[in-house]
């Protein structure tokens, strides 16, 4: 029998970005919806025939979105927050999606948007579906209908893409403890029925239904569920139930039990050992492998898998091959590098590249012939010593960290009475997060550097100027410890991947982050070391300006590596210890400048946790380990803070106590300090700035609203241990807001110390 072939979904902001401009332009009122539809239909037609050029079988359909795949998914079942549904426009559209994505503001009324939070273990944010007990579905076909029209006029084999019904309500919120989402699914099922009847009445064969939540944990109630809602769906078409970034042998059960056409598995994230899991999975459907890589952009080796596949296809006839998960993740064509060599595009595929790569292997299976993936593969092969920097010092200097490496000298206790003695601090001292407002000015000055219309000096002294003024403002604000307010970075992990040695940038190789906004994940490409200082000078001269203390800025190891696409020779393990190392450096120039407090940021340190709970705890090792190499060797005195911009501790809270940095500031505004309960709880031992001013939002706290919180806090940490700063950077506030909220923190802050405490 013939391997078919597909992928989970193709990226749909356009070779060239051309969504984020279209959807710019119309928020900005200078195209025209009709203007807008017509880029959307431009891009999808451009995915759709590039799958068909390179070879796939199956057409996907659906995977387009005009922000959000998960919003997308509330429109066609008619989700839609009530605050949205204005009484005159009945009519739900393009608009309609936007303001539930961004927020409307109408006759002077704010109306909020819906919460935005990362898509699994990805940097991919979807915006979250709304339920209540009142919430009512009905299908909505009219973007689906001319998605799927559309792609009918290219291929005869469409497959249409959506979010099942379990994924759809686990990743929604819900409105009141006591209610339960699953509570919603009779209702939900009926809409999911139409769905399916309109497939049929289509012609269509195969549905590919996502059920990503299959990696995790489902309680029994929901695995229950589970099994329900799809026997309630059976017929119409064929159901391929596609599952990603995790192995779900633990749900089998729930899987064996459903009546389903097929399912999907992920090969890369999944770590499965496939002859095992086909004797557990029923033999009565088909099985799709997710072999290449979505979520990196290596060409794979597809010899390897040709081998491995060519025996199992013995044992089991049903088989598709696939990417691993939806190409949305990975930038879309490498012919589009202009600027890299071509001896360095051999090595990479994106997403039309992949595209191709399924049909390479799935050609070799079915006609044995092995030659076009031979060549394919070719400068894998014969050209990796040279890519590979194969630093032998750095292996050296690996092979000789120790346990002793990881920890500092004295416990937290000893060290933090040190650190008093010689900075001095008030308690509630006060500080922010790094960055300062990214002023128009300051984006242009960058760029006019990069394009060289302004020399070296020129640019540098500007960016002194500009931290002279930051430090100015601190000063008058009466802020306690200092920061220099990052104007040289453009992006936290970009910043240090550029100074750094190992890491390879791409010109238009973006990868949509949320809506229209879109990240350029430098590549991992050699062994990462530090061959040059990277911040000691622009630190330096904020020190030199003041007496206060300035803290060091520093992005830390998981965080750089998570936000990249690492190399795929080595272990993430090794490659995160080298970023260690290379930050250890960093931070022994810093401390040997004087700088006596250094910060290393890890926003990214919970997105990485793996989906199935067994990996966790291996994650999290490499993770605080990683942390701990880079700042252990530090003296003392020098006090280590680390930040962390999110407001869910309780998976992690074992490891952020291993961690053991000096002072953690971490965002507890938005949830009125109730995080701070998994603190007390766990009887975090060392300091913590739980955030007491909401970046994120426009508003100004007042005195007062900052007073109760740092009050509400002392109820869950010690008086001697609480810091008073932002939840995270000011980089996308503006001056005006920063200073008026800053003021308010400080005199806070000030008030908060008069009161006596025993
Ligand atoms: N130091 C960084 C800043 O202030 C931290 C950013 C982050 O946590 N995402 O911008
Ligand atoms: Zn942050």
């Amino acid at each position: 029998m013939n391997i078919s072939n597909h992928i989970l979904g193709f990226p749909r902001i356009g070779v060239n970005r051309e969504l984020k401009k279209a959807q710019e332009n119309y928020w900005n009122k200078k195209i025209s919806q009709k203007e807008l539809l017509k880029v959307g239909k431009k891009i999808r037609i451009y995915n759709l025939k590039k799958q068909k050029k390179m070879g796939l079988d199956f057409l996907s359909v659906g995977d387009f979105s005009w922000y959000d795949h998960v919003l997308t998914t509330s429109i066609m079942l008619g989700n839609i927050p009530k605050r949205f549904i204005n009484e005159n426009q009945k009519k739900i559209d393009i608009d309609t999606m936007f303001y539930i994505a961004r927020g409307v503001s109408h006759n002077n009324k704010e109306t909020f948007p819906s919460e935005m939070t990362k898509w699994f273990n990805t940097n991919y944010h979807y915006i979250v579906p709304e339920f209540n007990k009142f919430s009512s579905f009905n299908f909505n076909c009219s973007q689906l209908l001319i998605e799927i029209d559309e792609a009918l006029l290219i291929g005869k084999k469409v497959k249409p893409v959506i979010l099942g019904p379990m994924s759809y309500l686990w990743l929604g919120k819900v409105d009141s403890k006591n209610f339960n989402c699953l509570n919603l699914l009779p209702k939900l099922l009926n809409v999911y029925r139409e769905i399916f009847k309109f497939f049929k009445k289509k012609n269509i064969k195969w549905v590919q239904i996502d059920e990503p939540i299959l990696s995790l944990e489902l309680s029994d109630f929901w695995k229950e569920k589970f099994i329900y809602s799809y026997k309630y769906l059976k017929g119409y078409t064929k159901k391929l139930l596609t599952t990603y970034f995790g192995n779900i042998s633990h749900n089998l059960d729930v899987v064996n039990s459903i009546p389903i056409d097929g399912v999907h598995i992920d090969i890369i994230y999944g770590n499965y050992d496939l002859l095992t899991f086909n004797e557990i999975l029923s033999d009565k459907i088909l099985l799709s492998l997710g072999i290449i890589n979505g979520k990196n952009i290596w060409k794979s080796d597809l010899l390897k898998y040709y081998n491995i596949i060519k025996n199992f296809k013995k044992i089991r006839k049903n088989i598709w091959i696939g990417t691993s998960c939806s190409l949305l993740h990975i930038p879309i064509d490498i012919n589009k590098e202009k600027k890299m060599t071509d001896k360095l595009k051999s090595y990479f595929s994106f997403a039309v590249q992949k595209c191709y790569e399924v049909f390479l292997l799935t050609n070799a299976l079915n006609t044995g012939n092995i030659d076009l993936i031979k060549s394919w593969i070719f400068p894998l092969y014969s050209k990796k010593n040279k890519l590979n920097f194969n630093n032998k010092n750095l292996k050296k200097r690996l092979s000789l960290i120790t346990e002793k490496d990881y920890k500092r000298c004295n416990e937290y206790r000893v060290r933090i009475k040190k650190q008093q003695k010689k900075l001095n601090l008030p308690i509630f001292p006060v500080t922010t997060i790094g960055s300062f407002p990214q002023t128009r000015d300051l984006r242009n000055l960058r760029l006019k550097f990069k394009e060289n219309r302004i020399n070296k000096t020129e640019y540098e002294n500007n960016i002194f100027n500009i931290i002279k003024y930051n430090i100015k403002k601190q000063e008058e604000l009466e802020i306690d410890v200092l920061v220099h307010g990052e104007p040289e970075r453009n992006d936290m992990v970009e910043y240090f991947g550029e100074h750094l040695d190992g890491f390879l940038f791409t010109e238009n190789g973006w990868v949509q982050s949320y809506g229209s906004r879109c990240v350029k994940p430098p590549i991992i490409i050699g062994d990462i070391f530090r061959s040059k200082k990277i911040t000691i000078k622009w630190i330096k001269y904020a020190q030199s300006l003041t007496k206060k203390p300035v803290k060091g800025m520093l992005t830390g190891p998981i965080t750089i590596f998570l936000w990249s696409f690492p190399r795929e020779d080595l272990s993430y393990k090794i490659i995160i210890k080298q970023i260690a190392l290379a930050l250890k450096d960093e931070i022994n120039d810093l401390e040997k400048n004087n700088i006596n407090i250094i910060q290393i940021d890890e926003p990214a340190l919970r997105e990485g946790l793996p989906l199935n709970i067994k990996k966790r705890k291996k994650y999290l090792k490499t993770a605080i380990n990683a942390f701990k190499l880079s700042v252990s060797s530090v003296k003392d005195t020098t006090q280590i803070h680390t930040h962390m911009c999110y407001c869910e501790f309780n998976d992690i809270i074992e490891s952020i106590t291993n961690l053991d940095a000096d002072v953690i500031t971490i965002e507890a505004t938005r949830s009125r300090m109730d995080l701070l309960k998994c603190f007390k709880n766990f009887n975090y031992p060392n300091s913590i700035g739980p955030g007491f001013y909401d970046i994120h939002s426009p508003n100004i706290p007042t005195e007062e609203d900052i007073l109760k919180l740092i009050y509400k806090s002392t109820k869950f940490i010690e008086v001697n241990k609480l810091w008073v700063n932002p939840d995270c950077g000011l980089k996308t506030r503006t001056w005006k807001e920063s200073e008026k909220s800053l003021k308010n923190l400080v005199s806070a802050a000030k008030k908060m110390r008069l009161i006596k405490y025993s």
